[in-house]
């Protein structure tokens, strides 16, 4: 008899997990060979982890940053394999977006995944600050994480349904769900960003492209350097049982699922990687 670790005997139909190859279905490997990828705001945090991964996996990567080239040039030339490149580029002006993507399809002659990593976080806490202050954040917030990403879906798509294949990732958060006190223009922008992938998945599954939303919580990225500071940082990372925030390489990971061969029919899916911080059904 096998025992759990509560003492409580395991079912014999259990005693074969966690891994038994001739019941499991073959997934096909994260291979990424040939495929040519396009990720905004890969200078530092989530996006040079998912540019690493992806890199490692066989991918040509193209980066896209907004001001630290050099930090950007460091990644470029430390990633594995060849012809990646990085690009400049303002996810909050339109033109730049169009320019992201005709730079990175001129380059690599086709654009089989874009993942819309370029955000920013910043707080704007209503009982706090003036309405002028207000109307700033809700446009820089919203201009950067919802907007400049529909447009780079726009022009993404414009070549995806060309080629009959694609895949669209966008990094939305935790914090579309769970509400964002002190930066409500983030949590809205983020949960539109949830929306738009949705009706993305619907209108692009015709054509062959699909497209995913990875939801993170807490990630130790720069982003969130100065809030894991001391004891509130230590009160955020006991908000997951693990006792821990995110790396960036597990944000990557699920990236890289909705990237890969076979997870096609995950259309329109938002996986959550926040350690059971904040769980939804
Ligand atoms: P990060 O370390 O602050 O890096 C942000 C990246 O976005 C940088 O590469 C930055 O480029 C780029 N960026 C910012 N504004 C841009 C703009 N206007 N145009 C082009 N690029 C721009 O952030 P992160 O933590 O890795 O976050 C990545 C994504 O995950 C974001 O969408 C964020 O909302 C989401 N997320 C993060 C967390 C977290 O806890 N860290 C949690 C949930 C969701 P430069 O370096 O050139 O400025």
């Amino acid at each position: 008899m096998i025992v759990g670790p509560a003492g409580i005997p395991v079912p014999a139909g259990d005693r074969e997990l966690p891994f038994n190859a001739a019941r499991t279905t073959i997934i096909p490997a994260m291979n990424f060979k040939e495929k040519k990828v396009l990720i905004t705001g890969g200078s530092r945090g989530i996006g040079e982890a998912t540019a690493r991964a992806l890199a490692q996996a066989g991918a040509a990567v193209a980066i896209s940053y907004r001001t630290h080239e050099q930090k950007t040039q460091d990644v470029i030339s430390s990633l594995p394999g060849k012809g990646h490149r990085m690009i400049q580029a303002d996810v909050s002006i339109p033109d730049d977006c169009r320019r992201l993507v005709e730079e990175t399809v001129a380059g690599f002659g086709r654009l089989d995944v874009l993942v819309n990593n370029a955000g920013v976080y910043f707080e704007h806490p209503i009982d706090q600050i003036g309405f002028e202050d207000w109307q700033a954040a809700w446009r820089r917030i919203l201009a950067v994480n919802l907007i400049g990403a529909a447009n780079l879906c726009y022009h993404a798509a414009q070549h995806m349904i060309r080629q009959r294949a694609g895949r669209i990732i966008n990094v939305s958060s935790r914090g579309a769900f769970r509400g964002e006190p002190s930066s409500m223009a983030y949590g809205a922008s983020k949960a539109g960003l949830n929306s738009l992938s949705q009706s993305l998945a619907r209108a692009l599954a015709p054509y062959n492209v699909f497209v995913g939303v990875v939801a993170p919580g807490f990630v130790e990225t720069d982003m969130t350097k100065e809030m894991l500071k001391g004891a509130a940082g230590e009160a955020i990372k006991q908000q997951s049982p693990l006792g821990r925030v995110a790396k960036p390489e597990e944000v990557a990971y699920a990236i890289m699922m909705f990237a890969a061969e076979g997870a096609e029919f995950m259309t329109g899916g938002i996986i959550d990687v926040n350690g059971a911080s904040y769980l939804r059904s």
